[in-house]
């Protein structure tokens, strides 16, 4: 069902977590409604970034798309790059660059006006310097943008500081989506400082290679404990494959090398991620945010 909107998206936040930045919220596009957080899979971003275009044919490639939620055109910088490096790339080309993204995305949102308003986030870089953060928040946090990417090269180490860098600086009504997560502990930095939503490379790349997440940590369905266990991978878990097939039968395609074990492992380890992250919104509302953290945590890394 399509909605009628004014604007492309809309944001409000009902709960704030104490001393922290972390809140919940309603995110509506013309498509639906997302309680946030929300790990939602955004999958064009990565595409383009492979391709060198210009800030104007990157908004209409996403404008051609039809996606909900587009991002500016940004450069992103690696942690390899030294500071004088970062600082040419925000001044010559992430921050002019958001400029024309945002310009040709008013364009092409009035040229299309007959169709539901796509919404534009600008994209923070910055790798791991505060200053550079909290200026790349404050340039584009003045602009007109719908909500803002928090992307680029981040220390996981200092994962969940470069994140209230950036949300310090930013508007605060305006929603936060954090690009590539590497793994399920990161997450909660992340929302405890600021981020509303998510996308998460892992849930696929891991599962690859047969790893399935576990509340006890990453578990490889290819040991031999599992070729002749005929339970579900996980009794408690909703996802089509452990409510379908055994661990033997995982654990049978990934040596037999079939196409359909990758599918199956990130089905279990994408509702593993959503789970979380339901469980992360509902403590934020009840106020055991921090209690679900440090438990979950224990038990994550208890195997290690
Ligand atoms: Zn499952």
């Amino acid at each position: 069902m399509i909605v009628q909107m004014k604007n492309a998206l809309e944001f409000e936040i009902h709960t704030r977590l104490d001393g922290a930045l972390a809140r919940t919220g309603t995110i509506t596009t013309p498509h639906g409604t997302i309680q946030t957080p929300a790990f939602i899979p955004v999958g064009t971003k990565a595409t383009l970034k492979a391709l060198r275009f210009t800030p104007e044919l990157s908004m209409q490639i996403q404008h051609g798309i039809g996606a909900d939620i587009t991002f500016a055109f940004d450069e992103l910088t690696t942690l390899f790059h030294d500071y004088n490096y970062q600082v040419e790339s925000l001044e010559q080309r992430t921050h002019p660059w958001a400029v024309r993204s945002l310009a040709e995305h008013k364009r092409l949102n009035e040229e299309r006006s007959h169709r539901p308003p796509q919404a534009l986030f600008g994209v923070v870089q910055g790798a791991d310097y505060e200053d550079l953060r909290r200026q790349c928040s404050k340039f584009l946090g003045e602009m007109d943008f719908a909500g803002y990417g928090l992307g680029g090269a981040l220390r996981k180490s200092n994962i969940g500081n470069n994140v209230r860098w950036m949300c310090e600086e930013l508007p605060e009504d305006k929603p936060r989506h954090m690009l590539g997560i590497s793994e399920p502990d990161d997450i909660f930095d992340c929302i405890e400082n600021g981020a509303d939503t998510f996308d998460c490379v892992s849930p696929a790349r891991v599962g690859r290679n047969g790893a399935l997440y576990t509340k006890f940590g990453r578990v490889n369905i290819t040991r031999a404990q599992f070729k002749e266990d005929f339970t579900p991978f996980d009794e408690t878990c909703e996802c089509y494959t452990c409510k379908n097939f055994t661990s033997a039968y995982l654990h049978h395609l990934f040596r037999a090398d079939e196409l359909l074990a990758n599918t199956l492992a990130t089905i279990h380890n994408e509702q593993f991620i959503v789970k979380l992250v339901d469980d992360i919104r509902a403590s934020i509302s009840d106020g055991s945010f921090y209690d679900l953290k440090k438990e979950f945590l224990a038990n994550y890394y208890s195997k290690k």
